[in-house]
């Protein structure tokens, strides 16, 4: 079963939310907050809402405070607010409008009118977020691609040097990736991707960065992390892969590792020793660990 999008109606008045909720029910998840501040406990609780119909007029906090809060935080401003209040004046929708909403419908209610607007918003709402996924994710591996790589790296990078935490990174390259290609076929060389992608990502903690920087090429940053539990990962990963046989071939892979200098020093430049590391790795023979100098 595919998972239903998911809105969240916020009105004080019980007899509000029914009437919302039975016009939206058949389609959609409905969650429900009877006021402001639990609004925003349940936008934080999974599963995340698609959209919020928000009432103005509420004791505590009102909703234009509400979508204030909302719109101020990066983790909840993409999430589409529609006002949904008895305030039927011009500056009252304006205000709106203003603080973020995508619309703003007034009561009385009419169902096929909330409906259709809420379809609308919710289709808007599922691009943006596929698309988003899109812009971030490699399609073949389902890793981080390397455009987000830089953005992601980028920060974590300069919030290690400002508080001098340990952030280490890891490059690791197929080895004769080419040669699984010719030999298996180009259609075999992507599970052989994906299964090694696989043996990565398990591995990862959620702050990590797994990346798919190129073809056969990935990069991982560590943050919290120095460049011995960084060999150590890395010689972990060169052990799973070779023990994988994906496809029953036999993988395997070459690590450059890297560990950012207690001065500070730029993704690029992090990347940059970590690839001479992954070459002196090719030079040795291949299937093996080289610490970056
Ligand atoms: P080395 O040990 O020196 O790394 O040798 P290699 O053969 O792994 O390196 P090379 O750079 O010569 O070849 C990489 C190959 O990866 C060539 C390219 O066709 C293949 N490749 C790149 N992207 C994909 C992909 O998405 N799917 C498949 N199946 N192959 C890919
Ligand atoms: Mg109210
Ligand atoms: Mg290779
Ligand atoms: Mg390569």
């Amino acid at each position: 079963m595919t998972e239903r999008p998911v809105i969240l109606i916020v009105d004080d008045v019980p007899a509000n939310v029914q009437v919302l909720a039975s016009c939206l029910k058949d389609k959609y998840h409905i969650k429900v907050a009877t006021d402001g501040s639990r609004c925003l406990e349940l936008v934080a609780s999974k599963p995340a809402p698609d959209l919020i119909l928000l009432d103005i007029e509420m004791p505590g906090m009102n909703g234009y405070e509400v979508c204030q809060r909302l719109k101020e935080d990066p983790a909840t401003q993409n999430i589409p607010v529609i006002f949904v209040t008895a305030n039927d004046q011009e500056e009252d929708e304006e205000k709106g409008l203003q603080l973020g909403a995508v619309d703003y419908i007034t009561k009385p209610i009419r169902p096929s009118i909330v409906v259709a607007r809420v379809n609308t918003h919710i289709t808007l709402k599922l691009q943006h977020d596929k698309l988003t996924a899109m812009a971030m994710y490699d399609q073949l591996t389902g890793l981080y691609n390397r455009h987000y790589l830089f953005i992601s790296a980028n920060k974590k990078v300069a919030r290690a040097k400002r508080h001098h935490e340990p952030v280490s990174l890891i490059m690791m390259d197929i080895d004769r990736f080419k040669a699984i290609n010719d030999n298996y076929g180009h259609p075999a060389g992507d599970l052989v991707l994906q299964a090694v992608s696989k043996i990565i990502s398990v591995q990862c903690r959620e702050e990590d960065i797994a990346a798919r920087f190129g073809g056969e090429e990935f990069v991982i940053l560590y943050d919290h992390c120095d460049l011995k539990d960084a060999q150590i990962k890395a010689e972990n990963y060169r052990l799973q892969i070779e023990e994988a046989k994906p496809e029953q071939i036999t993988v395997t892979s070459s690590f450059g590792v890297v560990q950012m200098k207690p001065e500070g020093e730029t993704v690029e430049d992090l990347i940059k020793r970590a690839d001479l590391a992954l070459y002196q790795a090719k030079e040795n023979g291949r299937n093996q660990v080289v610490i970056a100098a």
